[in-house]
C-alpha cells in the first residue's frame, strides 16, 4: 500500500505544506494588489467628488455661496448667520418628510468649471460619470455617460465624509453636503476587474508551476535519499535467503545511511563468521563423536565374530569402557560450551583467593607430574577477586594438565599468582615442546589440536582451552599465550581483582 511508503508520506506532507503556503501567499498578494488598485480608483473618485461638492456649492442661490467651510468639514455657525437662513435640520433619510412643513428648496444646480468638466471628459475611455441629488432625493443632475438609474446612496447619519461603494461593475464615491445634497462620482471597473482576474489566474498558474516543480524536485530528492535504504533492505533480504557473503554497497560511508550500512555490514560479517564457526563446530562435534563410536562398534563386531576367551572379552569390554568414557568427556565438554555460549551457565560468584584455588589444583595434579618426573615450582601471592571457585579451578587444572601433557620428561612447570594493575593474574609456564607460530592463533578454537593424531590417540578433546577461555571471559577477564617451539609455553589469565569488586559481585548476585 502506498500509504505505508515513507516516500509517499513525505510527498503528501510536502504537497500539503506547499499548498497551504502557496495559497496563503497567493491570497495575500491578490488582496494587496486588489486593495492597491481600488485605493487608486478611490483616490481619483474622491478628487472628483470634492470638485463636485465645490461645484454644487458654487451653484447655490445668494446666501449659500462661497464662505462655506471646505468639503468634508463641519458647518460653522457664523456662516449660517451670515446667510441669514439656517438649513432645515436633518431627519434621517434624504427624502424623509419634514415635520414643520416642506422646506423651501434652494434652487441649486451643478455648475462645472472647465477644469472640473475636464475631470468628467466623456470622450475618454473609462471615463468618470457624476450624479447629484437634492436633499429630498430628487435628481439634480447627472452626466450623460452615467449608467441608467443610479440609485441615490443611503445616508445613515449626519456625517459629511466621502464613502465608496461597488455596484455591479461600477465603483462609486459619494458625499453628502452640509445642506443634505448628495454628489456622486463613479466609473466602470470592468477593465480593472478583468485585470484583477487575469492577475488571479496568473498567480494560480505560477503557484501550480511552483507546486509541480517542488513536488517533482521533492520526488527526486526522496528517491535519491531512500535508494540506499532500498539497497540495504534488498541486501538484507539476499542475506536472509542464505547468501551470507553478500554485503551492502556503500557509496558515501560518511553520511547517516552510509554509517548504518557500515554497521550492518560489520554485523553481517560477524554473523557470517559465527555461522561458519557454528557449522564447523557441528561438523567437528559429529566427527569427534563418530570416531569413538566407530571404535566401539568395530571392537564389539570383531570380538563377536568368533568365540573368545574370558580374558579377551575382558580386554574388549575395557576398551569399550575407555571409549565410552572418552565419549562422555566429549559430550560433557560440548554441553558445557553450549551452556557458556548461551549464557546459561549461572556463575555463582564469591570472594576468593586465586592463590588458594591454584594451590588446591596443583596438589591434585602433582602425582601426575611426579609420575613424569616434572618439577612444579610455585610463586603464589594472594590475588583476591570475585569469581566462581569451581570454574576457575577448572581453568587452572586444564592449564596445568596441558603443561604436564605437552612437557618433556623431567621438565619444569612454574605456577604463579599475583595482583598487577588491578588484575588478579595466574600464569602457568612450562619447558615443553612449545607451540608453532602457525598454530598459536588457533589453539583457543574448538577442536583445534596442533598435533591431531597424537592428541586424539591420547583421548584429548581439543576443547579444554576453548572452555577455559569461555569461563575466563564470563568473569570479565582474558587469557593469553606466548610460546617458543622447543623452549616452552606460558599461559596468563587476567581477571578483575579486588575485595571490593568481590563484595560487589556478591551483593549483585544477592540482589539478582
Ligand atoms: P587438548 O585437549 O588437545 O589439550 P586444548 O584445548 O587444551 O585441547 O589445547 C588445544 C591445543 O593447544 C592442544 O592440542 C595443543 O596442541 C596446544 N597446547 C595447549 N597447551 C599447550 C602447552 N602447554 N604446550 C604446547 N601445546 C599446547
Amino acid at each position: 500500500m502506498f500509504t505505508h511508503s515513507i516516500r509517499w508520506r513525505l510527498q503528501l506532507w510536502l504537497a500539503f505544506l506547499l499548498v497551504c503556503v502557496l495559497s496563503g501567499f497567493g491570497i495575500t498578494v491578490y488582496q494587496l494588489q486588489r486593495m492597491n488598485q481600488f485605493s487608486q480608483i478611490d483616490e481619483e473618485l474622491e478628487l472628483r467628488v470634492a470638485a463636485l461638492d465645490r461645484a454644487v456649492r458654487g451653484g447655490m442661490p445668494p446666501g449659500f455661496g462661497p464662505g462655506r467651510p471646505p468639503f468634508g468639514r463641519g458647518l460653522s455657525k457664523g456662516s449660517f448667520e451670515e446667510g441669514g437662513r439656517r438649513p432645515p435640520p436633518f431627519r434621517g433619510k434624504p427624502d424623509a418628510p419634514f415635520l414643520d412643513g416642506p422646506p423651501p428648496r434652494p434652487k441649486r444646480d451643478v455648475r462645472l468649471s472647465t477644469e472640473v468638466a475636464g475631470l468628467f471628459d466623456e470622450s475618454r475611455t473609462n471615463s468618470f460619470y457624476f450624479a447629484a441629488w437634492h436633499r429630498d432625493g430628487a435628481l439634480m443632475q447627472q452626466s450623460t455617460n452615467a449608467p441608467p438609474d443610479v440609485p441615490i446612496p443611503e445616508r445613515f447619519d449626519r456625517d459629511t465624509q466621502t464613502h465608496t461603494r461597488t455596484r455591479e461593475s461600477f465603483r462609486e464615491a459619494y458625499h453628502f453636503t452640509e445642506m443634505g445634497e448628495c454628489v456622486l462620482a463613479g466609473r466602470s471597473i470592468v477593465a480593472d476587474l478583468r485585470a484583477t482576474h487575469r492577475f488571479a489566474w496568473w498567480l494560480l498558474a505560477a503557484g501550480a508551476a511552483v507546486l509541480a516543480l517542488a513536488i517533482g524536485g521533492g520526488w527526486r530528492l526522496t528517491t535519491r535519499a531512500i535508494r540506499p535504504v532500498e539497497e540495504i533492505s534488498a541486501a538484507a533480504r539476499r542475506i536472509s535467503e542464505g547468501n551470507l557473503s553478500e554485503r551492502i554497497r556503500v557509496k558515501d560511508p560518511e553520511n547517516e545511511l552510509g554509517r548504518l550500512a557500515g554497521v550492518l555490514n560489520s554485523t553481517f560479517a560477524r554473523l557470517e563468521v559465527a555461522f561458519a564457526q557454528q557449522k564447523q563446530f557441528t561438523a567437528d562435534a559429529s566427527h569427534e563423536l563418530r570416531t569413538p563410536l566407530t571404535v566401539l562398534i568395530s571392537e564389539a563386531q570383531t570380538t563377536l565374530a568368533r568365540e573368545r576367551s574370558a580374558a579377551e572379552y575382558r580386554e574388549t569390554v575395557e576398551t569399550c569402557l575407555d571409549t565410552a568414557q572418552q565419549m562422555r568427556r566429549l559430550t560433557e565438554s560440548l554441553l558445557e560450551l553450549a551452556r557458556l555460549d548461551a549464557g546459561l551457565d549461572n556463575l555463582q560468584r564469591a570472594p576468593l583467593d586465586l592463590a588458594e584455588t591454584t594451590r588446591a589444583c596443583v596438589d591434585l595434579i602433582r602425582p601426575l607430574a611426579s609420575q613424569r618426573g616434572i618439577k612444579v615450582s610455585l610463586d603464589l601471592k594472594p590475588a583476591e577477586l570475585s569469581g566462581n571457585a569451581d570454574r576457575l579451578a577448572q581453568v587452572a587444572t586444564n592449564l596445568l594438565t596441558n603443561a604436564i601433557h605437552y612437557n618433556n620428561p623431567a621438565g619444569e612447570i612454574r605456577v604463579a599468582t599475583r595482583i598487577e594493575n588491578g588484575h588478579a593474574l595466574l600464569s602457568v609456564a612450562d619447558s615443553g615442546m612449545g607451540i608453532s607460530p602457525e598454530d598459536l592463533p588457533h589453539i583457543f578454537e574448538r577442536f583445534y589440536r596442533a598435533d591431531k593424531s597424537r592428541s586424539r590417540a591420547t583421548g584429548r578433546t581439543g576443547l579444554g582451552l576453548a572452555i577455559s577461555r569461555a569461563i575466563v571471559e564470563a568473569h570479565g577477564g582474558t587469557i593469553e599465550v606466548s610460546s617458543e617451539p622447543g623452549i616452552g609455553s606460558a599461559f596468563t589469565v587476567k581477571l578483575p581483582a579486588g575485595r571490593e569488586e568481590a563484595q560487589k559481585g556478591v551483593v549483585a548476585q544477592i540482589l539478582a
